[in-house]
């Protein structure tokens, strides 16, 4: 039987390398941070990870793992409901709604899963998902799951989800559910005219905080604090896979009654394992060290704007960028390619970004920017950026 198969994905395997889109992994010997070092090429910069606030490896967080493996031991070996939950778990979930001044808030093992469980237990094909088209995996195969009637507007288009929101008059309750910040422009959901439509039209706001926390408002609070909009989301789902520490785990946060349901009815709570207790205390410590000081967000704010004033200065083309992700546009698939390849004979870690996973025509380097990085980090890869832009003709 497994040869016909086995010929199938050898040849859909060779369809996708000889597209140029088989993923390899670069095996990394080191810690995550901004100095990373690689197996078979030695020592880089990283420019590519979503260690916005460079807490990957920091001492404090990395403690509190330690004094929870002692004090905790290893793993839950349960589900949360029937006996996964420590009090950790319930301090973290605590520290979350304080930090996003919300009623209440439930763990999930990662975001992928509480955008995968939110919609089903909530809504029925009485009612409407209206989505962004540019929304993380998660939450498409989130709705995928859920009989809701199902509308998409174009990328923060606000007239396209006022039409969405009109013919969704027709079902019984409307759900707006939009990414915080969208990966590859950097850019920010307006959520003050998102949240202005949804009440015009009578309908619930959500949205995945995963890029946008920890980074967006002035202390780094997400879209609510940036737009004032507290108080009109009722539902935010994030990460503390990105800038809370980058370890595992996800969350949903919001209205009392919706997270009581989620706790009854949301399949990736009841049927998967509840996060290891050294991960729920490094978690509480990340929210704890956000509590006491701004400088981590700060200093990330400060290295976005050191990056992007000598970009621009150097002659590229940058997304006008709202985050922590800056894209430098390149528009050409191949260029983008060989642009990040020679920036990897330099030492430095980029991304290089093309059709499909942008439109056609608009292929960019992806830079990840984080508190992590130093003024000597940030000038290396300019100064790598400048030579190869120069070489390859994108810069004069
Ligand atoms: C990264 C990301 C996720 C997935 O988060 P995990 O915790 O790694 O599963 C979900 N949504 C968005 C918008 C993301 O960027």
């Amino acid at each position: 039987m497994y040869g016909n198969f086995k010929k199938h994905l050898a040849d859909e395997l060779a369809a996708i390398e000889s597209a140029g889109l088989y993923k390899k992994e670069r095996i990394i010997t080191s810690p995550q941070k901004a100095e990373i070092t690689v197996k078979g090429v030695g020592q880089v910069l990283n420019f590519c990870a979503n260690n916005y606030l460079g807490l990957s490896d920091n001492p404090r967080v990395i403690a509190a793992a330690k004094s929870a493996m002692d004090e905790r031991g290893y793993g839950m070996s349960s589900v949360r409901f029937i006996c996964g939950t420590q009090d950790t778990h319930k301090e973290l979930e605590a520290a979350i709604s304080d930090y996003f001044k919300t009623e209440d808030t439930i763990l999930y093992a990662a975001c992928f899963d509480a955008n995968g469980g939110v919609f089903e237990p909530l809504l029925t094909d009485e009612d409407a998902i209206i989505s962004d088209s540019l929304n993380h995996a998660s939450i498409i195969d989130g709705v995928r799951l859920c009989k809701a009637k199902r509308y998409r507007y174009a990328n923060a288009d606000m007239e396209e989800l006022e039409k969405c929101l009109q013919e969704a008059q027709a079902q019984r309750f409307r759900i707006v559910v939009t990414d915080g910040v969208f990966s590859m422009d950097g850019n920010v959901a307006p959520m003050d005219k998102i949240c202005d439509l949804a009440e015009k039209y009578d309908a619930l706001v959500m949205v995945d905080e995963s890029h946008s926390a920890g980074v967006v408002g002035d202390t780094g609070h997400g879209v609510s604090e940036k737009f004032g909009t507290y108080g009109r989301v009722d539902i935010y789902t994030g990460t503390l896979g990105k800038a809370f520490g980058g370890a595992v785990g996800g969350f949903t946060s919001g209205r009392k009654e919706i997270i009581d349901m989620l706790r009854q009815r949301s399949r990736p709570y009841l049927f998967s394992n509840s996060i290891p207790p050294s991960v729920a205390r490094a978690g509480l410590e990340v929210f704890k060290m956000l509590k006491e000081s701004n400088e981590l967000h700060d200093k990330l704010m400060r290295n976005v704007v050191y990056f992007r004033e000598k970009m621009l200065a150097a002659g590229f083309d940058i997304k006008p960028t709202q985050s922590a992700i800056c894209a430098v546009m390149l528009y050409d698939a191949k260029l983008s390619q060989d642009f990040a390849a020679k920036m990897s004979e330099e030492g430095i870690y980029v991304t290089g970004f093309y059709y499909p996973v942008v439109p056609k025509g608009q292929a960019r380097i992806r830079v990840q920017l984080s508190a992590g990085h130093e003024i000597e980090h940030l000038d290396k890869c300019i100064a790598a950026f400048i030579k190869v832009g120069k070489e390859l003709g994108v810069i004069k």
